[in-house]
């Protein structure tokens, strides 16, 4: 992990000394703005990818030679995707982790329930999971996050250790607010982006040949095009005897 006030010390350092060096003439103001978009650049980059474990420590995959997997979705509970989902995993005997989404968890609580009682996993996605979430202070993260343990433990009786940034981004106020929550960070090592193309072979292709043991896959109950891609998923693993098993599973095996 990266200490990020010494790394943002260090940056504004630079600057600093090439805002001094353009007064004196010494320099061009093109230094300043190159380093200024190569530094936004770089956090944008270390923000998105949750693997480089650079605010926080990130389970994105777990180092196995078994035929172990975990197939989580994100965004629910869905009142028409979410039951659909579950029949499928039922059918080909698979676990999976939903990381729902506080507000939905409030509007549908029989789902989270639902997805309880068939043994799978739930965790933490945010409260509001708004557009403008990576930009929350600790406290803003902090609340973010009970609020939605709260609620999940009212309506199950279970009490989540597992929380996924929305949209993946961590961020150092993010960071801190795990620290003090403490729950384990999950990541991805394949990414579906079911929410971005809309053809299910292209989508289902992309995740089977990235398939590897201790993979974590990330798709989403909240939409239509899902349900086809998550079907395809689940005849391959089960033709070559993939077990789909929960994160809380993934995470402790040996
Ligand atoms: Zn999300």
């Amino acid at each position: 992990m990266i200490n990020f006030k010494l790394a943002s010390s260090f940056f504004t350092l630079i600057c600093c000394v090439f805002i001094l060096f353009i007064v004196l003439e010494l320099l061009s103001i093109w230094w300043l703005i190159i380093s200024l978009l190569v530094g936004f650049i770089l956090l944008g980059m270390v923000s998105f990818t949750m693997s480089w474990n650079c605010f926080t420590q990130a389970f994105t995959h777990k180092k196995t030679t078994k035929k172990i997997i975990a197939l989580t979705f994100d965004d629910g509970p869905h009142p028409e995707y979410t039951p659909k989902v579950l029949a499928l995993l039922k059918q080909y005997e698979a676990k999976a982790t939903f990381f729902c989404i506080g507000k939905h968890v409030e509007k549908h609580p029989e789902i989270v329930q639902a997805i309880i009682n068939q043994g799978h996993s739930i965790g933490n996605h945010s409260y509001t999971h708004s557009n403008t979430i990576a930009f929350k202070s600790k406290q803003g993260w902090l609340e973010e996050i009970k609020r939605t343990d709260a609620l999940i433990t009212k309506i199950t009786g279970v009490s989540t250790k597992l929380f996924r940034p929305p949209f993946g981004v961590t961020t150092p106020h993010l960071a801190a607010a795990l620290k003090v929550t403490g729950p384990i960070c999950v990541g991805w090592n394949i990414r579906s982006f079911d929410t971005f193309f809309k053809t299910p072979k292209i989508i289902s292709n992309r995740v089977l040949n990235h398939i590897h043991p201790g993979s974590i896959i990330l798709l989403h109950d909240k939409q239509e095009n899902s349900l086809a891609v998550l079907e395809h998923i689940l005849q391959v693993l089960h033709t070559e005897h993939y077990d789909m098993v929960t994160i809380n599973t993934l995470y402790d095996e040996k």
